[in-house]
C-alpha cells in the first residue's frame, strides 16, 4: 500500500519524514457507518469509516464500500488494502473480496 503522508509527526512536529511501506492486511479495531457522505463518496454511501490495524504495525484509517450498515462488519474483522482510482484508503472484507498475497 502506498501510504498517505503527512506535512510532520503528529508527536514531535518533526518535518522530516520517511516513506515506509505498510501491511496490506490488517484488524479492524473501530468503525462507523456513515449515510450522509461528502461529495466524494455519494455515490458510495452508506460505507464504512474504519480504523484498521495493520499487520506488521501501525493504525490507518479507511473506508469499506461494501459495508451498509453496523451489521455488516465486527470491531476484529479482517480486511485488505483494496486499490483503486477513489480517494481514502479502501479495505474489503477478507471474506468479501480476494485477498492480495
Ligand atoms: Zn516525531
Amino acid at each position: 500500500m502506498t501510504a498517505t503522508w503527512a506535512l510532520a509527526c503528529p508527536r514531535c512536529g518533526r518535518a522530516a519524514l520517511l516513506e515506509a511501506p505498510l501491511g496490506e492486511r490488517g484488524t479492524v479495531v473501530a468503525f462507523t457507518v456513515l449515510s450522509v457522505p461528502g461529495d466524494e463518496f455519494l455515490n458510495d454511501a452508506p460505507y464504512a469509516y474504519v480504523v484498521v490495524e495493520l499487520d506488521g504495525g501501525g493504525r490507518v484509517t479507511g473506508w469499506m464500500p461494501s459495508i451498509k450498515s453496523e451489521g455488516d462488519l465486527a470491531i476484529g474483522a479482517r480486511v485488505h488494502f483494496v486499490p483503486g482510482y477513489k480517494p481514502g484508503v479502501q479495505f474489503a472484507r477478507d471474506a468479501d473480496a480476494p485477498v492480495p498475497r
